[in-house]
């Protein structure tokens, strides 16, 4: 066992990253091993990102109304969730949930939309002349997650100010077809390779709690290895009445911890940012996910669901001697 500790300290502390047996290992790990993983953990995410914080902010631009089935999102064409559905918010909208998105504190504001894909030219447009008013009014950086988008429309986004595309692959490639029938995997790995084309800063990443293996959460993290994102954001299943999982059990604490672990570890130079999910499956564990690897986390509510007051997070990271990266 002492092998396997030394081992996935240098691999990480090195910079290659942990290889996919011992990830396994690290997503099998008994609680006991808790502190000590930490222990590891901790010394790689300082050493490669130090104590500073990125905090991000999110808005539902456009919600519902989607043609694909995706299992745990209940603005999937067979959710019977009762959430609102509404088309595109207009530039005013979105330029004023920036301005409260860094009031709370948000280094980064993303505008987000259903839909497999947004291809609708009025709609992207819409959404460059908001990019390019919250970068001039604002003051803040700026992604955007509006599904497959093609190489060409985020080359027109970047022209207008934006920095980041946000793309999740959600799960593994062999986990896939169980979660999602309306499209393919490569649709979304075609998605991120377009997005690094054109040169945006990259953020993909997945859910997890939805039914996958240990195995799977590896075969992601492999995966987003290959593609070189600069970002992962990491949700876990806060199950909604209505989805097909809605009965599903939520992740542990621990097993929480044991992902964004094996995240970091696997990834020791890129930024790890816990979304979704996270207050009703960390609980009161949720400071935790610091020492665990992460860099970075959501503040203010989700796409469908809503989260902890922004000012409580803003608090829990400097309780934790941590600082918030500044815009
Ligand atoms: S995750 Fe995205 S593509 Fe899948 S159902 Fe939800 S909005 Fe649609």
């Amino acid at each position: 066992m002492e092998g396997f500790w030394n081992r996935i300290r240098e691999d990480a502390m090195g910079g290659t990253g942990i290889g996919p047996e011992d990830a396994l290992a690290v997503l099998s790990l008994p609680q006991a091993a808790l502190w000590r993983l930490l222990d590891v953990t901790e010394s790689v995410r300082r050493r490669f990102k130090g104590d500073g914080v990125r905090l991000c902010s999110i808005v539902n631009a456009k919600s519902g109304l989607c043609s694909e089935d995706c299992s745990f999102c209940s603005q999937s064409r067979r959710s019977k969730a009762d959430i609102r559905k509404y088309p595109l918010i207009e530039v005013e909208e979105m330029v004023r949930a920036a301005r409260e998105a860094k009031q709370r504190g948000a280094r980064e504001f993303s505008i987000v939309s259903s839909g497999l894909a947004m291809r609708d030219r009025g709609e992207l447009e819409r959404v460059g002349n908001a990019v390019e008013r919250i970068r001039d009014e604002v003051g803040i950086e700026t992604c955007v997650s509006l599904g497959t988008l093609r190489s060409d429309d985020v080359a027109y986004l970047l022209s207008r100010g934006l920095r980041s595309v946000h793309h999740n692959l959600e799960t593994s490639r062999s986990f896939f077809p169980s979660m999602c029938s309306t499209h393919d995997y490569e649709e979304d790995v075609r998605a991120v390779r377009a997005a690094k084309a054109a040169g945006a800063w990259v953020c993909c990443g997945g859910i997890f709690g939805i039914g996958e293996t240990a195995a799977d959460r590896v075969e992601l993290s492999m995966t987003l290895r290959e593609l070189c994102v600069d970002s992962i954001p990491v949700n876990f299943l806060n199950p909604v009445p209505g989805t097909p999982v809605e009965g599903i059990d939520r992740l542990t604490p621990f097993a929480c911890l044991t992902i964004i672990a094996m995240l970091r570890l696997c990834h020791p130079g890129r930024e790890i940012i816990v979304c979704g999910g996270r207050e009703v499956n960390l609980r009161d564990l949720q400071g935790l996910i610091f020492a665990a690897g992460a860099t970075g986390t959501m503040a203010g509510n989700y796409l469908t669901t809503a989260g902890r007051p922004a000012e409580d997070d803003v608090r829990m990271i400097r309780d934790l001697g941590l600082s918030l990266l500044p815009v």
